[in-house]
């Protein structure tokens, strides 16, 4: 039966480069949803670059540009090193669209109807120089714990403790320099307790992977908290509908950029946005995620989702982080490494390679080992794939036009290979490429042992 699913990858920043950790997942989604086509199914990639929030407002003012020249040049950007990759997205827009705004909108509208929205006051760190709200990581100060100059507002990179904001030492603004003084105001927060007993349900289903499902039960034990999903003015987003000078939470408004994304495909090409949306919609929804945003699409994701009235995801996909020679990505080591350095040296279906030669379905993370990955382009897949074309195309160019058979002498040789189809394509739907990949290059392998017997090129003499 001929699937229809619409499928995403998470929405990159528009505030830095994509980087080789980034590629793991768009690889990956990008493997999966070419087989699906290839399958016959019905199947739509989406994407957006995630355009809101502070870093984004206060970078543009630092580069004395608008928000909107920012994400404008970073979208193109991304765009160039994903189109390098050969990621196949059938759309990709921008979480400040027309399409997102209404959207977040609607979604926000029809939870606050429900009764799933409620306000209250708050006191946060403000900035009385810049006269804006400072988000923790714009505080800096020494760590209460260990005393180390210049931490974050709400954890220490020395000592690793984490804290609030009003604990730090001597505290700075990190946008002015000033000290932050406490103020109050008035905030919107999604009850993500009204959902508790369709959470508890959904995410024990099979929309996540089971390593998934048992953190989460973590989550409930603790205690589902309310979600402040609203930001006061300056803050570059969507206001609130019914609150002016208050903001939309950049996160509130990211996951809805997937379902933007896609309605401004729908009306460019005339696919039916209601039919994938509605609540009982026969198609799947399909999201891709790093370990690192669980949290947010397998509680407040299906949440809204459901308290607005639409569709839940079918599956919530996702994997483990990128490290380079067994660790952590570094700029100080220079092993983090941006798309574009790479694409200055290397060809991209290398690292194609390479990731599904390492990916399977589990969040473990999976490592680019620099010694490893030469070895395995060199030997599998020049060294046993292209190598077949490169040893058969000399000759059948040359004596047989270009024609390839439609039989081998050896049908047993010839139907183990096609025997292998199902199991191939099962590897490919249940994301585990390091196994496709393993069976692969083991056909490869018989191919050139049957070549080496045969000798093709002495046989065509
Ligand atoms: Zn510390």
């Amino acid at each position: 039966m001929q699937r229809k699913i619409l499928v995403t990858s998470a929405l990159p920043y528009a505030n830095g480069s994509v980087h080789l950790g980034h590629l793991v997942e768009y690889i990956q989604t990008d493997i999966w949803v070419r087989f699906q086509k290839m399958r016959g199914h019905e199947c739509h990639y989406v994407c957006a670059d995630d355009a809101h929030g502070t870093p984004i407002m206060l970078r543009a003012q630092n580069e004395g540009i608008t928000p909107e020249q920012l994400i404008a040049d970073i979208s193109k950007e991304h765009q160039a090193d994903f189109a390098e990759f050969a990621i196949g997205f059938d759309n990709y827009h921008s979480t400040h669209s027309e399409e997102n705004r209404q959207l977040a909108s609607q979604i926000y509208l029809a939870n606050r109807d429900a009764g799933h929205i409620e306000s209250r006051t708050i006191s946060q760190a403000y900035d009385p120089e810049k006269e804006m709200f400072l988000p923790d990581r714009f505080i800096r100060g020494e760590c209460p714990k260990c005393g180390a100059a210049d931490q974050y507002g709400d954890s220490c990179e020395v000592c690793g403790a984490t804290y609030d904001p009003t604990e730090l030492k001597n505290p700075v603004s990190a946008v002015s320099g000033a000290t932050p003084i406490t103020k109050e105001s008035k905030h919107y927060f999604f009850k993500l307790g009204n959902f508790e007993p369709m959470l508890r349900e959904w995410t024990q289903g099979d929309h996540l992977q089971a390593e998934v499902g048992r953190k989460l039960g973590e989550w409930f034990d603790s205690g589902l908290q309310d979600w402040d999903i609203s930001r006061d003015a300056p803050y570059f987003g969507f206001e609130i509908p019914d609150a002016p000078n208050k903001f939309f939470y950049v996160w509130l408004d990211a996951p809805i950029g997937y379902l933007a994304s896609f309605k401004n495909y729908c009306d460019r090409t005339g696919v039916d946005f209601n039919e994938f949306m509605r609540a009982d919609s026969p198609t799947e929804m399909v999201h891709f995620i790093g370990k690192d945003i669980i949290y947010f699409h397998a509680l407040f994701w299906p949440a809204m989702l459901k308290g607005a009235g639409f569709r839940l995801p079918n599956r919530v996909y996702a994997h483990g982080f990128l490290t380079v020679d067994g660790k952590k990505m570094s700029k100080s080591r220079g092993t983090f490494i941006k798309a574009r350095t790479y694409l200055n040296h290397l060809n991209p279906e290398y690292l194609r390679y390479y990731f599904a030669a390492k990916l399977n379905n589990t969040i473990e993370d999976i490592d680019l080992s620099l010694e490893d990955f030469q070895s395995r382009i060199n030997s599998d897949l020049v060294g046993k794939v292209v190598n077949i074309a490169s040893r058969c195309a000399g000759f059948i160019n040359k004596r047989f036009d270009g024609k390839l058979s439609d039989s081998l002498t050896d049908e047993a040789l010839f139907n183990a290979f096609t025997d292998q189809s199902e199991s191939i394509a099962r590897r490919y739907d249940n994301r585990e490429f390091a196994q496709a990949m393993r069976e692969i290059m083991a056909l490869a392998d018989k191919a050139n042992q049957y070549i080496d017997e045969q000798k093709p090129w002495v046989l065509a003499k």
